[in-house]
């Protein structure tokens, strides 16, 4: 690739930030799209990022990524926030404005286009989220005007509560419940899409799973498990020997970069696009 006089940059804030695949996923699609475009990721203190924001825009940056921590403290730093960001209350990718920066959040959608581009449907569904942190939370948010019923189960009640609490005053009726993890069993029979958001089973840890009894890992015909690092977590194993299909994170982490890359560029990435940077982004893991 040339770097020139018209070379567009985009950059990532987070801390840390040294081990992120977005590189590789905006690289390969200012390759397979002849876009002239970098991408570098910079290492940015919490304290420093209102001037990070700031001086970006003086540096004519087309856009930006905002990684851990910083994904729920950029938003007062931004001349608007798109309302699906708003809602989730986190914005992962800003696009440059006459006078400042737009957040969005890619996250979620980045998860539902991966959820799609493997046949999974939300729709009506009965869904267990496992977890409630930052992203169960989002996860839960997209999920509560599309499905049936959604249990999130999470070790600490408490956080999991606040978010049933949340979306249900939200949608209006008793979409989410709270279930503690030690007591997943009261979770009654039936078929259910899961959602894998614990660190449970992250490299290096690759040995633990959220739950391990077959029995009731039987109810799950699907499971989606945000975990990418290893590419097969314990979780999606037992559940693949409990007859269910299992699928991890790296298709959302694709297309969230594809997102932000579209809202960037004003381009649409084709699906063959998408595949390519997807073998890429598998064999640089
Ligand atoms: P977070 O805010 O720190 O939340 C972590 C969650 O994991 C909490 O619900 C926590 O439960 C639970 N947890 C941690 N250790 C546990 C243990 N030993 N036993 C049971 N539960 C445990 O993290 P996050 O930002 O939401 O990220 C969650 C997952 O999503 C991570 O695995 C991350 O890799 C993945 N992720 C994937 C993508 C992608 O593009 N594929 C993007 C972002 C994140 P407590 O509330 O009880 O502490």
């Amino acid at each position: 690739m040339r770097i020139d006089g018209n070379t567009k940059t985009c950059v990532l804030l987070g801390d840390p930030v040294e081990h992120t695949l977005s590189p590789v996923i905006h690289s390969a699609l200012a390759e397979f799209t002849g876009i002239n475009m970098v991408y570098v990721p910079c290492r940015v203190k919490a304290e420093d990022m209102e001037s990070a924001i700031k001086g970006a825009f003086a540096l004519n940056i087309l856009g930006l990524n905002v990684t851990i921590p910083h994904k729920e403290q950029a938003i007062p730093l931004l001349c608007e926030t798109d309302k699906l960001a708003e809602k989730i209350g986190a914005v992962n990718t800003l696009v440059r404005m006459n006078d400042g920066y737009k957040g969005f959040n890619t996250d979620m959608p980045g998860l539902c286009r991966a959820m799609k581009s493997d046949g999974i449907r939300i729709q009506d569904e009965n869904v267990i989220v496992f977890g409630a942190g930052g992203v169960a939370r989002a996860v839960v948010v997209m999920l509560c005007d599309k499905a049936n019923h959604i249990y999130i189960v999470n070790r600490t009640i408490k956080r999991a509560k606040e978010i049933a609490n949340e979306v249900n005053a939200y949608v209006g009726r008793r979409v989410a419940e709270a279930i503690c993890l030690d007591e997943y069993v009261l979770i009654p029979d039936g078929r259910y899409l899961a959602i894998q958001a614990t660190n449970v089973g992250m490299y290096p840890h690759c040995e633990e799973a959220v739950v391990n009894d077959l029995q009731f890992i039987k109810k799950i015909h699907t499971c989606y498990d945000l975990i990418y690092n290893p590419e097969k977590t314990r979780f999606m194993q037992l559940v693949e020997k409990a007859g269910g299909k299992a699928y991890n994170g790296l298709k959302m982490l694709l297309y969230q970069g594809i997102i932000a890359f579209e809202l960037w560029n004003d381009v649409a990435i084709t699906d063959e696009q998408a595949n390519l940077v997807y073998e890429r982004l598998r064999k640089s893991l």
